[in-house]
């Protein structure tokens, strides 16, 4: 968006304008067809089996499934007007696929006197849920909702994205370190207690069937890095400026892998 005064553009007016961009931007188009695969294409043909027998006769189940959990165990039942969400099963194959989402922090040489401010950036890439109706829109691309950074923080999320985008989850987190914990000395407390408000509690919400599945990913202006989930598992990895890298897959507070 650095080419443009707007914030965001969606369906063919983006892809109109991201033709008249240059070549040194490098952007490539692809055919329809370049983006099917034959295990995204069973994957889809799975739940749609399970949608129609849990149908039987009833207009109002409908069915979908999580990205980064493999068929059929991470299924969303909407049966008049409720939903319930199966547990993942955490199953260590190689089914994972969907959502990538990254942040990132520059921070200025000290040396520069002040001359240049810390930067923080935001993206999230999602193949959305798996048979959700066509148009509908997640939370990955609604600023605020799955993606967000201002000065204090960037934030990138995962999971069942109407949840996300009711709670305006992203910004809960960044809102939460600013009118909340900006009294904080110890900022990487103050991130983790954000996130874990959000991803523990903003999502939840008083669902009785415990709200909406997922989890993000959250860096602050001092370069602390927090991630958490609220189910069962969440691909993530963090790397430092020396090129030191971590990697993990279950939440800092779910010490043992208990699917191993
Ligand atoms: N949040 C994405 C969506 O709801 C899905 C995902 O993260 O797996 O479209």
């Amino acid at each position: 968006m650095e080419r443009t005064p707007h914030v965001m553009l969606i369906g063919k007016g983006v892809e109109d304008f991201a033709k008249t961009l240059p070549p040194e931007v490098g952007v490539k188009f692809q055919p329809d067809g370049y983006f099917c695969t034959e295990r995204r294409w069973t994957q889809l043909e799975d739940v749609r089996e399970m949608e129609s027998r849990q149908k039987q006769g009833k207009d109002n189940v409908m069915m979908f499934q999580l990205d980064h959990a493999s068929a059929p165990s991470t299924v969303v039942t909407i049966e008049r007007g409720a939903s319930k969400e199966c547990e993942p099963k955490y199953e260590h194959d190689s089914h994972k696929f969907g959502t990538v989402g990254s942040v990132a922090l520059y921070q200025p040489d000290p040396k520069s006197n002040g001359t240049h401010r810390a930067q923080l950036a935001s993206a999230t890439s999602t193949g959305g849920m798996t048979n959700q109706r066509y148009h509908r829109v997640g939370d990955s691309p609604v600023i605020g909702a799955g993606t967000y950074a201002n000065s204090l923080c960037a934030v990138s999320c995962t999971g069942h994205g109407e949840w996300f985008i009711r709670c305006v989850a992203a910004h809960d987190v960044a809102k939460r370190l600013e009118y909340k914990y900006s009294d904080y000395q110890d900022r990487g407390s103050a991130l983790k207690k954000a996130v874990d408000e959000v991803v523990n509690g903003s999502l939840r919400g008083d669902d009785e069937n415990g709200g909406g599945a997922g989890g993000l990913i959250a860096l602050d202006r001092d370069g602390n890095f927090y991630a958490d989930m609220n189910c069962s598992g969440m691909y993530h990895a963090w790397l430092y400026e020396n090129g030191d890298m971590v990697t993990r897959i279950f939440s800092d507070k779910k010490k043992e892998c208990q699917n191993c």
